[in-house]
């Protein structure tokens, strides 16, 4: 279904959970998290009614995120389900990797092809430092299995932080030359009560400043547009193995191409990750609402999906749900 702007939108972004087995230092604080009780948590029925509705309004690609999809119960169950919906096309994942090695296999089996691992070091005190917990080695344990099971591309996110991990762009870059990996360079965002502007702006690092200093390492050769690269402007480096991309969600905003919907856990379908505008289908779903009016709530989220996120690099904040709750 094509919106206001003359986008076609075609991606449904489902987070699954807002639970986590990380804290990671740009999305959760460390205690005193208040997760949804279960009971507002859409079920796994709740959301494939919806992604079948979604789907007579044109959504053909679905991708897992949270929170951490892989610790809700029975997420390969779901995943079989959703995909019976026949014109659904892909389902991806993106996943902190942490309980990745038991799960590669059974992903592999409902046949999941490609995967997004989220990795911001390669040093396992700063993983810790970074995330607050020690599964720097489970990680890429998982990793490892994704890539011997033949996920292909396996994209390594990577949130480029100044003063963090931004001493590790090169050497993300180099792994590039031996893996397959697409390695792919994120703005940090404000989002959440307490990492709000002030935090993020200190350690904002813009794509620009980071393929420039990927540049030290030789040429960087643009590849050419395709689904696969999503809103990743993507590069390799002469005579690399894999593919360094940069998601410039502030500096170089995708919005005019943004083919994406999501839906939170709780059941609220979003037309933009930066805006608090959401429509409510989990209280019609849970109160006998019929399709067709689910239907139209659908499309009506479609068609108003805001034309950019409008977001200056540090204006006020204008999202005030954390980023577990939305799904990144
Ligand atoms: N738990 C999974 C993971 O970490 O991959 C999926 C959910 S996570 C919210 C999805 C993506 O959002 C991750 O790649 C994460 O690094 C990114 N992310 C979270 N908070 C962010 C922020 N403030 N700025 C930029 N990216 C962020
Ligand atoms: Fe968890 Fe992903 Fe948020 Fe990190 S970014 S705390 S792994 S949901």
């Amino acid at each position: 279904m094509v919106d206001n702007h003359n986008r076609t939108i075609n991606y449904l972004r489902l987070s699954v959970t807002d639970r986590c087995n990380l804290r990671c230092i740009y999305c959760m604080p460390d205690e005193g998290i208040v997760f949804t009780p279960h009971s507002e948590i859409l079920t796994y029925e709740e959301m494939i009614h919806i992604v079948k509705l979604s789907v007579s309004n044109g959504i053909r690609k679905i991708r897992l995120t949270g929170g951490e999809p892989l610790v809700r119960r029975d997420i390969l169950g779901f995943i079989q389900k959703l995909q019976q919906i026949d014109e659904i096309e892909e389902i991806t994942l993106t996943t902190n990797g942490v309980l990745l090695k038991d799960f590669a296999r059974g992903l592999r089996e409902c046949g999941m092809r490609r995967i997004n691992i989220s990795m911001d070091t390669l040093r396992r005190d700063r993983f810790y430092q970074i995330t607050r917990r020690d599964f720097f080695d489970r990680v890429w344990e998982g990793i490892d299995e994704a890539e011997s099971l033949g996920f292909d591309p396996i994209k390594i996110n990577v949130v480029a932080m100044r003063g963090v991990n931004d001493d590790e762009i090169v050497d993300f870059a180099k792994l590039t030359f031996n893996k397959p990996y697409h390695v792919r360079f994120i703005e940090i965002m404000p989002f959440g009560k307490d990492n709000g502007n002030g935090w993020a702006r200190d350690r904002f690092i813009s794509v620009g400043e980071i393929l420039d200093r990927i540049r030290s390492l030789g040429e960087v050769n643009p590849v050419g547009y395709s689904l696969l690269g999503g809103p990743a402007q993507r590069y390799r480096l002469e005579g690399a193995a894999g593919e360094v991309g940069f998601i410039g969600a502030l500096s170089n905003h995708f919005c005019a191409t943004c083919n994406r919907l999501r839906l939170t856990s709780c059941g609220q379908l979003r037309g933009c990750l930066f805006s608090d505008e959401e429509t409510d289908l989990k209280t019609p779903l849970r109160t006998g609402g019929d399709d067709d009016s689910l239907l139209r709530l659908i499309e009506t989220t479609i068609r108003n999906k805001p034309k950019e996120h409008g977001m200056g690099l540090w204006e006020p904040r204008k999202c005030v749900r954390p980023m577990n709750r939305i799904g990144g």
